[in-house]
Order: C-alpha cells, then sequence, then structure tokens
C-alpha cells in the first residue's frame, strides 16, 4: 500500500524535473464506416472507411474518375451515400432530420472549392461575412469578424476590393476566410490550388498549415499536386472508389497544437 507521503512527494519531484502536464487532447473529429455511392451500374465510392484527427491535415490524391470528389461531397454531407455512416465531433450526420443536417453543415463544416464562388458584386469582407449573416448574426459583429479573418488570411490591405479586384490567389484566401468565419469543426477542400500557379498554390498550402498551428484547424483536401500533397499531415490514394494505400507523413502525436 502506498503512504501518504507518496502522494505528497510527487507533485514536488514533478517539480523539480520539470515536469509539464501534457495539455493537448487529441480526438477523432471525423469517423466515415464504409461509405457506399453508386451512380446507376457505376460504383464510384466502394465501402471506404476512414478517421481524421482533430488538427490533422488529409490530402486525397489519385487519378481523374478516381472518386475524390463524391467522397469528399460524402464527408461534407452535400450529397448522400446509399450507405455507410459520417461522424463529425460525434455527430452521426446522415442521421440527423434534413434541416438540422443543413443548420450543422453551416456551422461545422467549412467548404473549399477550385471555383471559388465569391460573389462578385460584394466585397472581400462581405463575401466572407455572409455565413455569418445565414447563421444570424447581426451585420456590424459579422463584418467585424470577417475583418480580423481577412487579416489572419494575410489580406488586411484588400478589404473593400471585390473579387474582380483580387488575384486568383487573394481571391482563394477570401473563399477560405469564408469557409473559416462560422469556426467549422473541419474544413473540406476540393483542389483549392487547381487553378493557380505553383507560387500561390504553395502560399495556400502555407496558409492551411499556419491555421492548423494558430487555430488548431482540421483539413480534408484533395489535390493533384504531389509537392503539396507532400506538405500535408497525411495522403490517402484514391483508385477506383477506394483508398488503396496511406501515407503518414506527420504522426496525430506530433502535430504541434
Ligand atoms: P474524381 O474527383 O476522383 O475525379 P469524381 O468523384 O468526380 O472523381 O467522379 C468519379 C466517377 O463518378 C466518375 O466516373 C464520374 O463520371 C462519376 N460521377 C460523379 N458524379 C456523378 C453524377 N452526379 N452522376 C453520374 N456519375 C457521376
Amino acid at each position: 500500500m502506498l503512504h501518504l507521503s507518496t502522494y505528497v512527494q510527487f507533485p514536488v519531484l514533478y517539480f523539480k524535473v520539470g515536469y509539464q502536464p501534457k495539455l493537448r487532447h487529441f480526438y477523432t473529429m471525423l469517423v466515415a464506416t464504409q461509405l457506399l455511392k453508386k451512380y446507376s451500374n457505376l460504383t464510384v465510392v466502394n465501402e471506404v472507411s476512414l478517421h481524421v484527427a482533430k488538427s490533422e491535415i488529409v490530402s486525397i490524391v489519385g487519378p481523374s474518375g478516381a472518386g475524390k470528389s463524391t467522397l469528399l461531397h460524402l464527408l461534407g454531407a452535400l450529397d448522400k451515400p446509399d450507405s455507410g455512416t459520417v461522424t463529425i465531433d460525434g455527430v452521426n450526420v446522415f442521421a440527423l432530420p434534413s434541416k438540422k443536417q443543413a443548420r450543422f453543415r453551416n456551422k461545422h463544416i467549412g467548404f473549399v472549392f477550385q471555383f471559388h464562388h465569391l460573389l462578385p458584386e460584394f466585397s472581400a469582407v462581405e463575401n466572407v461575412a455572409v455565413p455569418l449573416w445565414i447563421a444570424g448574426a447581426g451585420k456590424k459583429e459579422a463584418l467585424q469578424q470577417a475583418v480580423e479573418m481577412l487579416h489572419t488570411v494575410g489580406l488586411g490591405g484588400r478589404l473593400e476590393n471585390k473579387p474582380s479586384e483580387m488575384s486568383g490567389g487573394e481571391q482563394q484566401r477570401v473563399a477560405i476566410a469564408r469557409a473559416l468565419i462560422n469556426k467549422p469543426s473541419i474544413v473540406m477542400a476540393d483542389e483549392p490550388t487547381g487553378n493557380l500557379d505553383s507560387a500561390n498554390a504553395q502560399a495556400i498550402h502555407e496558409l492551411f498549415l499556419q491555421l492548423r498551428d494558430r487555430f488548431g484547424h482540421t483539413f480534408i483536401m484533395i489535390t493533384h499536386n504531389e509537392a503539396l500533397a507532400n506538405m500535408t499531415d497525411r495522403v490517402m490514394m484514391m483508385r477506383d472508389g477506394r483508398i488503396e494505400q496511406e501515407k503518414v507523413l506527420k504522426a496525430v502525436d506530433n502535430i504541434k497544437y
């Protein structure tokens, strides 16, 4: 039996050897089980199961037609699987009734696409504020948060510019700011740099890493660019509707956040 003094001495001992309590908690942000999606008799996503940890950046690579976009749409609840489940931050997304599912998606999932779909008549700051307005925030508060978010993505000097007055890389930063404004649990990006030159593409990937390091965001992204995929923590290779191989570049325990 341990003597009372053992308990008393432990904190002192830890203090002396410089013990630091481990404050980081890793948990699974997304779990997909046996996702199946068919278009008539073509099986596009074939019983895919995967998990993504909080603050992890996962890339999906593979040939055109492998089913990457369809899988991402299922993971982001933009499309329904024929069978299988997606759980995000503990919520079984497809078990929610449709209105709640849409609300969950708006609040918890951010999307970035190759073509950013910014509203051409709106300034950068207004584009970023739109999801907050949809979620019911007041105009002034939404604009204030949008300004902060644009500073975070390095566009503090372009707040009032319209999309047509910005470069492709800048427009994509606006789209990323818009995806993050509701503080989503996870961000899904479908070829976010597919339309950019290599310097801008590299800069956007670096931005994802910075956002993760500063705020702990979780990302799943599709990319055709192997060098950019290799900047992420884990690369999943997809072919014929299945994850064929997986390459871990940074173990979850080593993600500094
Ligand atoms: P990837 O993103 O890897 O290029 P996709 O997920 O876009 O692959 O497409 C995978 C396959 O599913 C392709 O053969 C494509 O033609 C087919 N597909 C995708 N969406 C639809 C749809 N809405 N209706 C019918 N077939 C589709």
